[in-house]
């Protein structure tokens, strides 16, 4: 360890800042947060260190940055000239404020980019809500104190306290509610229910998870998910967290829907935090509303966590515009589902609003689609599309006019999960830079 790391308590102290420009201004603004004073100066005059418990060197003339460096040191004052390690005392690190929690990243001065970068990983994986959850533990203080004075003890029900339930509900928004279940655990000792997170996974890309989905993953101790749900977004999950599988491919359903509901209510009765992880968004075609429902029913707590849904994961990848002031002025989620063989859409408006549709489970009955829109008068060669596993690196597409996608459909597919997209948008897809073309030609 080359820098010895501490946080320094600033509040009503002063500070010495020497430089005029936007450097100073970046450097005397953390100063301020940390309740100094900050007293800023265009050039050193020794006589501006009395007083003062620290002291930065910005945008100032070189003589001055040497001068502020010996004169600070040879009283003893902390000093940092900003890009001159010769002539600092101390480094500052790059800073995660999520305040009354502060994390500080250094590279001991060797690669300020690197520390910058880690400081934009670890800001991801720690949401804001985190100050919010220390601040709930200080509201508790004196009553922790009290009714745990054993310090083993102590540490292990705040443990539970700051990873449980409580902290789940301070991340919701539910501060409230967070309380009453922390100081219920306080006085009874006992650890609370357990809760259902009904959480989006995206198209199957990792990457395309929410940051609030990531963390949940990682500290779920049950996920039960289904068959869209690829090994990729699973690896984000705890190694020791079970994980169950209720996959449904199309006509043979594997788990009846009412027996997941009841594998979620039994679970989070057993006090476990469960997370239902469902591709793309819950609430769009997966069957998440009927889960909520039943939770709801059951009495169990749960939160829904959204997620991006296979219409704009496909739409984007494809470099569709879903909506277009001349082309689509409105988008329709829709189910390509159909009951005893029969798809049960209602195709006159949906000819009539004249936008972008997008159609779930549409495959199968495409043919049905085709003679439904075009009996209600879409036109013939409106622009279509196939996307399977949209929004994956395994992305495939097929354009075509609608009468000659249903007729090509069939052979293209390879079973993936597939997306037909329907309108005059989709035929304003925009198309990839040919990169030969773009090198700039005398
Ligand atoms: N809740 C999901 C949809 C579940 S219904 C969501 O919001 O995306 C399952 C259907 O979604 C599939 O039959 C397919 O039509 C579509 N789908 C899901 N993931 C897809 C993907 N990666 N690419 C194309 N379509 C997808």
């Amino acid at each position: 360890m080359r820098h010895f790391p501490l946080f320094l308590d600033l509040s009503g102290r002063t500070a010495l800042v020497v430089g005029s420009g936007p450097i100073a201004e970046r450097k005397a603004d953390p100063l301020r947060k940390a309740g100094a004073n900050v007293v800023v100066r265009a050039r050193f005059d020794p006589a501006d260190l009395h007083g003062c418990v620290l002291a930065i060197g910005a945008d100032a003339p070189e003589e001055d940055l040497l001068a502020l460096s010996a004169a600070a040191q040879a009283i003893g004052i902390p000093v940092n000239v900003v890009d001159r390690p010769a002539l600092c005392s101390f480094i500052t690190p790059a800073i995660i404020d999520r305040d009354p929690i502060t994390i500080a990243v250094s590279s001991s001065g060797t690669a300020p980019v690197l520390a910058r970068l880690i400081r934009a990983r670890i800001e991801a994986m720690i949401p804001p809500a985190f100050g919010r959850l220390a601040g709930l533990a200080e509201r508790f203080k004196a009553e922790i104190r009290q009714l745990l004075p054993d310090v083993a003890q102590r540490r292990r029900v705040l443990e539970t306290l700051l990873t449980g339930r409580a902290a789940d509900l301070v991340f919701a928004g539910r501060e409230e509610e967070a309380a009453a279940v922390f100081s219920e655990t306080l006085r009874t000792g006992k650890p609370s229910a357990g809760m259902v997170y009904l959480v989006g996974a995206g198209p199957g890309a990792a990457d395309l998870m929410t940051l609030r989905a990531q963390r949940l993953l990682g500290e779920a101790d049950v996920i039960v998910h289904d068959r869209l749900i690829g090994d990729s977004v699973l690896d984000m999950a705890r190694r020791d967290a079970d994980r169950i599988y209720v996959g449904k491919v199309r006509a043979h359903h594997c788990v009846l829907q009412e027996d997941i509901n009841g594998l979620l209510v039994q679970l989070a009765r057993e006090g476990r935090k469960v997370v239902r992880l469902k591709g793309g968004d819950p609430f769009v075609f997966g069957r998440g509303g009927e889960e909520a429902e039943a939770l709801q029913a059951a009495g169990v707590d749960f939160e829904v966590v959204p997620g991006v849904t296979a219409a704009l994961a496909c739409a984007a990848q494809a470099r569709i515009p879903l909506t277009h002031r001349e082309a689509a002025r409105s988008v329709t989620l829709l189910t390509g589902h159909t009951k005893a063989g029969r798809l049960e859409v209602d195709f006159a408006p949906l000819v009539q609003l004249g936008g972008t549709i997008a159609v779930y489970m549409g495959i199968v009955s495409l043919p049905q689609l085709r003679d439904g829109l075009f009996a209600h008068g879409l036109a013939r060669d409106t622009p279509a599309m196939l996307i399977e596993r949209g929004g994956t690196a395994e992305q495939r597409e097929l354009r075509a006019p609608l009468d000659r996608l249903v007729a090509e459909g069939p052979a293209w597919s390879t079973q993936g999960p597939t997306l037909v997209l329907i309108g005059r948008a989709v035929g304003r897809g925009i198309a990839l830079l040919d990169p030969m073309a773009s090198t700039a030609k005398p």
